[in-house]
């Protein structure tokens, strides 16, 4: 071997040496970076502005739940499961049981009321390509035949809902997520659903069900503890949105408006509604959060000590909530609390 070859031996060694080197370098950090944006991600979620005009997902939320280590290193490699929720509650259940298996986003804008929505051709495309759609009722997301989803999962199945006259209904009260108890069906139906599409996380799913249903049992308990304080049982609900709430821990549900908040009303029905207060020794009249709250004003002035109050059907939540990452579970302690005053408990 002569000196030229020998440099050249020595010199392509050198070579892969720093090429392996570099390639070691390299996968450290690309692991890094993996890491330090899952990081972020879960920290610094609830920070994050989210328009009142679109939709979000549940990497935006802190309360991702994680019902245990060793279900969590089964498949955090795997693609997440898209699922698309049809509003707010749809929403939040999904996230609960889906954690970080799920990538959640709602059809309709979470700050705007669901009742007789009319999907854009985004709105619906988006839906088709998800994994799962999940819905309330079929009287409530009445578009839901026109998205064609992949597998369309109604919630509320195996729920007997109430019928309805009212002429926005459908013929029935969509409104069964106000009833904790009522809720832990739809959650359970939820995770079936995500079973269904996503076997291999089935244990996962369980783990967070079971967790959430915990939290609705002990909503259920709270409202039970209060509710004999209480010197009423009738309240004046902005829309009829109480129905299934007011079964269940046998209160006299009265509405404004009808099964949606949407419509007119005429002056004969607020005369009606201003007697009612007044006959009932009622001073609250309810408003909600997406609703303009010039009408439930209007009554309360007219009715002795007359105050409005915001009692939430939980049918979406305001930007301000958006960001500070309000949850289906704080939004019914608000109207525990809301309810609290109304009825006049201790
Ligand atoms: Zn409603």
């Amino acid at each position: 071997m002569d000196k030229t070859t020998r440099i050249l031996i020595i010199t392509l060694g050198s070579l892969s040496i720093i090429i392996i080197l570099a390639l070691v370098s390299a996968t450290t950090s690309t692991t890094g970076i993996n890491s330090s944006t899952n990081t972020f991600i879960t920290n610094n979620s609830s920070s994050i502005a989210i328009p009142s005009n679109t939709s979000f997902s549940s990497s935006h939320t802190n309360s991702t739940p994680t019902p245990n280590v060793a279900a969590a290193a089964i498949s955090s490699n795997q693609p997440k499961i898209k699922v698309v929720a049809s509003f707010y509650p749809m929403y939040e259940f999904v996230k609960q049981v889906g954690g970080d298996r799920v990538d959640v986003s709602t059809l309709i804008p979470i700050g705007i009321e669901p009742h007789d929505y009319d999907p854009t051709i985004q709105q619906i495309l988006n839906a088709q390509s998800a994994s799962m759609l999940v819905f309330n009722s079929p009287g409530l997301e009445t578009w839901v035949p026109k998205v064609n989803a992949k597998f369309a999962l109604d919630a509320s199945n195996g729920i007997t809902l109430r019928s309805s006259t009212d002429p926005n209904s459908h013929g029935t009260d969509p409104h069964v997520w106000l009833d904790p108890i009522l809720t832990k069906k739809e959650v359970e139906n939820i995770r079936d659903g995500l079973i269904k599409v996503d076997p291999v996380n089935a244990a996962y799913y369980a783990a967070t069900a079971k967790k959430f249903t915990g939290q609705l049992d002990s909503l259920d308990t709270s409202i039970r503890t209060m509710l004999p304080t209480c010197q009423k049982k009738d309240f004046i609900a902005f829309h009829e949105a109480f129905g299934y709430f007011a079964k269940r821990y046998g209160l006299n549900q009265h509405s404004v408006l009808g099964i949606s908040p949407e419509g007119e009303i005429a002056p004969q029905k607020l005369q009606e509604v201003v007697q009612l207060a007044r006959d009932l020794g009622i001073n609250t009249i309810y408003s909600e959060d997406l609703v303009d709250p010039r009408l439930a004003n209007t009554i309360a002035q007219e009715i002795p000590n007359g105050k409005v109050v915001i009692l939430s059907p939980i049918e979406g939540i305001n930007r301000s909530e958006q960001k500070a990452g309000i949850t289906y579970i704080d939004k019914m302690h608000q109207d525990i609390a809301a309810l609290k005053g109304g009825l006049v408990c201790k």
